[in-house]
């Protein structure tokens, strides 16, 4: 059986996840494989923050079982084979009474959908979910056509990620561990949770623990959340006892904490191929560079650039030290791959690689071949010696070099959205 929920949260606390902890935890059910946190168009206004949809397939274990959870003293376990559960009406409606307590509701932007289901529907739902914009009419027509159980509040809009999630394939895929302190973490010393940071460094596979650009400890997220820290990993294996070393090694209190498998560092909100921008989309394409960048107030830049034979705009948003290495150097003629999100008709970076750098000269007055000394002036591109009776019609070109190298550019850990991979380190 697959349970898949979205949108309980608004924008004075909760979390989607931790419900699905609650959820887990209450049923007494095993999952198979990891929960899954998969995260949706990162440019859906609706958003409370990181749009964040859950999936899990539960069921009576079979054979082995790994903890990969807990909550109020009870464990969570995962196996690889698990029987499923007949009663479909009875699960769900256990789960949504927990939802309607749980969740945000007097929010006007929190509006719960849940789904439960015996299979994964077509990934389509979950790409198209992830790169554009779905309406809940559709939704909920493919939903009710595939006759599948499911229970919603108010709008009801929490469907579009809850059948996103049912149908995302896990084909790339990152872990994150969470660690709840319901109903909010206490604020920890910025040294404390650099400390911790440092541990889950020590774990092999975590990615994005700190952020040394600007010395911030990126595993712990805006306090109003019951969520204490998340760490990133490639090994779900590897990251299983940061719980207990958290617990034995600092003064941290939490009160539960799961392993998610997640979308996360995957690049999959991209399109890559396409025929135009379409408004909150997300593109990676290839592109020339038509003007220098320049700067608005509040430190946002600007340049142009052309796409298949159309000039566009594209923004970077208070650039980062790498990005603002990109505003100092980029020019006119580069050829780069950008990636970005299309908002109000421009692009706004998430990062940049540089392919081909163009050749930029700068014209000067030429030297005197007789005496070596710069020559002057003598009209439109006309020059004379002041020394030698020597003239010239010929400028002199020099190229400069450039800073910027043909890499990567891209925002700082803290800066950087869910979905983007970091294509400098790892995943
Ligand atoms: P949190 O990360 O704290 O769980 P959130 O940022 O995930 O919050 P939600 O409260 O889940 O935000 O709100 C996002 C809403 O947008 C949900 O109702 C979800 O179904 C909907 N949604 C997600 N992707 C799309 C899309 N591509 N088109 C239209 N609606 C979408």
């Amino acid at each position: 059986m697959l349970i898949a929920l979205d949108d309980t949260d608004g924008n004075d606390g909760g979390c989607t996840t931790h419900l699905m902890l609650h959820i887990l935890s209450d049923l007494g059910l095993d999952v198979k494989g990891y929960p899954r946190l998969v995260r949706l168009n990162p440019n859906i206004p609706f958003k409370t923050r990181g749009n964040a949809a859950l999936c899990v397939e539960v069921g009576i274990s079979r054979g082995a079982k790994t903890k990969i959870g807990e909550y109020g003293g009870k464990p969570i376990f995962s196996s690889n084979i698990v029987d499923d559960i007949s009663d479909y009406d009875h699960i769900a409606d256990a789960a949504w009474k927990i939802v309607l307590l749980e969740a945000n509701l007097k929010d006007e932007k929190t509006n719960p959908g849940m789904i439960i289901a015996r299979e994964r529907p077509d990934t389509s739902y979950y790409f198209h979910t992830v790169r554009s914009v779905v309406l809940i009419d559709d939704a909920l027509r493919n939903i009710r056509d595939m006759g599948m159980v499911y229970r919603s509040a108010k709008n009801g809009r929490g469907l579009i990620g809850a059948l996103a999630a049912l149908s995302w394939p896990a084909g790339k895929s990152t872990y994150e561990m969470i660690l709840y302190s319901f109903p909010h973490p206490k604020h920890l010393a910025k040294k404390l949770q650099k400390k911790i940071a440092n541990l889950a460094n020590t774990f092999h596979g975590t990615f994005n623990n700190y952020d040394d650009e600007n010395r911030h400890a990126a595993i712990f997220p805006s306090p109003r959340t019951p969520v204490l820290c998340g760490v990133r990993t490639t090994d779900p294996v590897g990251i299983l006892d940061f719980p207990t070393q958290v617990a034995s090694g600092f003064p941290v209190r939490f009160t539960g904490y799961l392993l998610y498998q997640t979308n996360q560092a995957t690049d999959d909100h991209y399109q890559e191929s396409f025929e135009s921008f379409e408004d909150l989309s997300s593109y990676a394409f290839n592109a020339i560079v038509t003007s220098l960048p320049e700067v608005i107030k509040g430190g946002h830049w600007f340049l142009s650039f052309f796409y298949k034979g159309k000039e566009y705009k594209a923004a970077i948003f208070e650039p980062s030290k790498s990005m603002r290495l990109i505003v100092k150097d980029i020019q006119v003629g580069d050829y780069v791959k950008l990636f970005g999100s299309f908002i109000e008709g421009k692009i706004n970076i998430e990062k940049v690689s540089i392919i081909e750098r163009s050749r930029v000269f700068i014209r000067s007055n030429p030297t005197c071949p007789e005496c070596g000394s710069r020559m002057q002036n003598a009209g439109r591109n006309s020059f004379r010696c002041s020394a030698c009776p020597y003239h010239s019609m010929l400028p002199a070109y020099t190229e400069i070099k450039r800073s910027l190298g043909r890499n990567i550019y891209e925002a700082p850990v803290a800066g950087r959205r869910h979905l983007v991979a970091s294509m400098r380190e790892e995943p």
